[in-house]
């Protein structure tokens, strides 16, 4: 779910949060229970195990066969959602919930999802994670023919969708609305008698489903369902709607069948590692990138630093296969909060380490090999790069786990313009200097695939959505036009 809200600052600052802090934008997880008394509560517990894909607002909306119930907030899951009141006040066996990421104040709670709106057919609630490559025009279209949009968000349009079919059964005007979407999404929907969930047709995002006494239980990763203590049962296909009432589980699939083509961020960088996505291991094979980097580019080097918390699994495959010793050379502090994220630029300019320190003790005096999962806009590198020569290192060589990062991504992750992407406008030697490292290398398209078990030539392997590195885009990018980036200023005309 992305959302556009039309303003200087969010055009200025695509991509990045409104609070000088390096954070990008990142993606939404989403997390339903179907048939569980406890509904609201695992669904809280549910969102927290689902954090880390978005940490600006969080929403759960139940259904208690009468009414449903709604609390979203902005802010992290287990400060909202911690007390037995909101909790007790989300009744009924039924819950769908969203985390997300999305700039912050007041105005962006109108965005915080589930998003639900009151149609013919009774109650309509949904959350997503991706992003409609058509969502613009699909809107501009919309309002042209009356309809009123309360929030800025992308997912909205499926409601306005919904609520305009002809159909009768929910899941036929369902599949009528999805029918209409471009691009990412990984939909949990409620209504008074079901719940709906549903993956685009390439399942770039994605969703899984499993069980826990008798109740079905749906969620952006398998990290969540482990939390709640239920057992994985399937991903939901790409292209797939599986609909749940009191008489069971239902597989619909409306578009002509495709290879799937889930997004390979997710193993780079996205998901937990104690995930699994496509029955491998996330922390296996981020591992087994640093691996295959050590492979493709070992230096002579005395230890393995990786950056934490991200390049800490493939820090870990890079010493198992080089042969240097590991090390945790940076320590990072995870209690930055939004106070020190804003310092007067007067405290930033004097250096202030926020989120990481040097532990100097393993530094200096040493070949340090710096690992980390990606390179976005090259300020991580290049703070880390300085952290560890002013630690005495002698020298620094940075690793990256992931290929260069060429192109935007427009399905939920909101990479910058390509302009602020630094390997969209600088080769490997402008970008080492840029970090100020004795040398630089990145893993190759190749290396991906291998650490992913897959040879990338083999027609049978199993492919993925690789468009931050090679920029083939997998679905219609309907509103970007090939402009490289969504029309922020049609939005500003209609917001
Ligand atoms: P940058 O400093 O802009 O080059 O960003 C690279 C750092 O951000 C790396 O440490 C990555 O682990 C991390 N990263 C990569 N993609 C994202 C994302 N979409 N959201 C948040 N952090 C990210």
């Amino acid at each position: 779910m992305a959302h556009y809200d039309g303003t200087d600052a969010a055009v200025g600052d695509f991509g990045y949060s409104k609070f000088g802090d390096d954070r990008l934008r990142e993606e939404c997880g989403v997390f339903g229970v179907f048939g569980h008394p406890d509904a609201a509560a695992l669904t809280a517990l549910g969102l927290h195990a689902l954090q880390h894909r978005g940490q600006e607002a969080a929403g759960i909306v139940t259904y208690d066969g009468q009414q449903f119930h709604s609390e979203r907030r902005l802010g992290l899951v287990g400060d909202n959602f911690n007390d037995a009141g909101v909790i007790g006040r989300l009744k009924g066996s039924m819950a769908i919930g969203h985390n997300r990421y999305s700039t912050t104040g007041e105005p962006a709670l109108k965005n915080v999802q589930p998003l639900y709106a009151d149609i013919d057919t009774g109650g309509f609630a949904v959350g997503h994670n991706g992003n409609l490559t058509n969502a613009l025009t699909l809107r501009r279209e919309l309002i042209s023919s009356g309809a009123i949009f309360p929030s800025t968000s992308d997912t909205e349009v499926i409601l306005h969708l919904l609520s305009r079919s002809k159909k009768r059964r929910m899941v036929d005007r369902f599949v009528e609305a999805i029918r209409q979407i471009e691009g990412a999404y990984a939909l949990v929907a409620l209504t008074n008698d079901m719940m709906i969930a549903a993956r685009d047709p390439i399942g770039i995002r994605p969703l899984v489903l499993g069980r826990l006494d008798g109740a079905t239980i749906f969620a952006s990763e398998t990290c969540a369902l482990d939390m709640v203590g239920a057992e994985f049962v399937r991903e939901v296909e790409n292209g797939e709607v599986v609909v749940v009432t009191k008489d069971g589980i239902e597989s619909h699939r409306p578009f002509p069948r495709r290879p799937a083509r889930p997004c390979i961020f997710e193993y780079i960088y996205f998901a937990r590692p104690d995930s699994v996505i496509g029955g491998r291991s996330v922390y296996d094979i981020r591992k087994q990138m640093g691996v295959q980097l050590a492979i493709e580019s070992k230096p002579d080097a005395d230890v393995i630093v990786p950056i934490p918390d991200s390049g800490v699994p493939a820090a870990i495959g890079f010493s198992q296969q080089s042969g240097i010793p590991f090390e945790l050379g940076i320590i990072r502090n995870h209690y930055i909060g939004r106070t020190f994220i804003e310092p007067e630029q007067r405290i930033r300019a004097l250096g202030v380490k926020l989120k990481h320190s040097a532990n100097a003790g393993v530094i200096r005096g040493k070949r340090i090999v710096l690992i980390d999962d990606s390179v976005v806009r090259g300020t991580t590198s290049k703070k880390i790069v300085e952290l560890m020569y002013d630690a005495g290192a002698s020298e620094v060589h940075m690793r990256i786990s992931s290929p260069p990062i060429t192109h935007p991504d427009y399905y939920g992750i909101d990479t910058p313009r390509k302009k602020d992407l630094l390997a969209a406008n600088m080769d490997i030697e402008a970008m080492r200097q840029f970090m100020g490292a004795d040398s630089l290398a990145f893993l190759s398209v190749d290396g991906i695939y291998r650490s992913v078990g897959f040879d990338q030539r083999d027609p049978r392997a199993p492919q993925f959505t690789d468009h931050c590195f090679t920029g083939e885009y997998p679905t219609e990018l309907v509103d970007q036009n090939g402009t490289g980036f969504r029309q922020l200023s049609l939005l500003a005309e209609v917001v």
